[in-house]
């Protein structure tokens, strides 16, 4: 149920309704918006007693039914888009598009803290980087761990990037959150609800992958767990799913730009390079989500990419990058988001 105040109201009327809700047996939310305060009740409505009545309060504008599986990340909960703002002042979901880049795997500082300067000069905001990495195989690189997790602090301090890199397992999720500005939760855990839960408990921002075969529906409820958590923090991640077609190693589905859009309020970033696997269509699908309304890319870019020690074929170079975003330019341009 939705419960919206009226505009205004007092802290002593607002509590009293949070006490209300409460005392029938629902969990509230709040949510806090420019022009008013909505608050999500969320609860078994067969159980507990109805919150209609509480309409007839003079602090209560309104209460609603929410028809979706999905309560907290649904658009009817939140009617206004949801930001996220990052300790070095980027904003996710906000006016500008925000480019995050970076090696798929941290490797070594040196590796880490040119590709950290050249995506900063470019003009990306938020470093990515994997300390631990989720591979199809045990006996491939499985990445340096909380080394390669201090690497990466070392790179925010010197270039003033924000880190995004992967949490993948629930007993490293307060290590990770140390280092970490945004965690990923990866393709192959989006429906890993105890992650989810844990992730969520850090506190930080959290970007939630698409699964390999997820359903849209699916993923927006696994996106519920982290809001069902107090964690307001939520992005999603479109990165490709597994069709029949293996010309590319995902298909990018950027429908799910305005789907997404359409039925959440929260952020939502194109990931073409696991989308393709491929640097060559890189651009192309860039292009395609700035026009489409991405709020943020996440792109792969290594110093020697056919030298990667995973996703050689996805990464783009340094300098490629840099052309990269010169060539975005007037398509940022052209949807105001610059
Ligand atoms: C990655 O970002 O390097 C990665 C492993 O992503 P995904 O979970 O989308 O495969
Ligand atoms: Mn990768």
């Amino acid at each position: 149920m939705i419960v919206v105040l009226k505009p205004n109201i007092s802290r002593k009327d607002e509590l009293a309704v949070l006490r209300e809700i409460r005392k029938l047996g629902y969990k509230p939310h709040v949510m806090r918006g420019v022009a008013r305060t909505v608050i999500g009740a969320i609860g078994d409505e067969r159980k507990n007693r109805p919150l209609e009545p509480l309409a007839t309060w003079p602090q209560v504008e309104s209460v609603t039914p929410i028809q979706k599986r999905f309560k907290l990340v649904s658009r009817e909960a939140h009617k206004t888009d949801s930001t996220i703002t990052l300790p070095n002042g980027a904003v996710i979901g906000g006016k500008k598009v925000v480019i995050m880049a970076g090696p798929c795997s941290v490797e070594s500082e040196k590796q880490l803290l040119t590709t950290a300067h050249a995506v900063a000069k470019a003009g990306a905001t938020v470093l990515r980087g994997g300390a631990f990495k989720p591979r199809t195989s045990p006996y491939e690189f499985q990445g340096l761990g909380e080394k390669g997790l201090k690497m990466l602090a070392k790179a925010r301090k010197e270039t003033g990037l924000a880190v995004i890199t992967e949490l993948l397992s629930e007993q490293h999720a307060e290590m990770v959150a140390e280092y970490a500005d945004i965690l990923q939760i990866g393709a192959r855990n989006a429906q890993n609800f105890q992650l989810l839960i844990a992730a969520a408990k850090t506190g930080k921002p959290v970007m939630l992958k698409r699964g390999l075969s997820m359903k849209v529906e699916e993923w927006l409820l696994a996106g519920e767990y982290v809001l069902a958590n107090e964690n307001p923090g939520l992005m999603f991640c479109e990165r490709g799913i597994r069709t029949f077609e293996t010309y590319t190693r995902n298909t990018l589905d950027l429908s799910t730009i305005p789907i997404i859009k359409k039925e959440s309020h929260c952020p939502i970033v194109i990931d073409p390079s696991q989308g393709a696997g491929r640097s060559d269509l890189v651009f192309s699908l860039c292009k395609g989500a700035i026009a489409m309304g991405a709020d943020a890319l996440l792109i792969e870019v290594h110093p020697n990419p056919a030298e990667a020690w995973s996703d050689a074929a996805q990464q783009v170079s340094l300098e490629g990058f840099a052309q990269l975003m010169d060539e975005l330019k007037p398509f940022i341009a052209a949807v105001g988001r610059g």
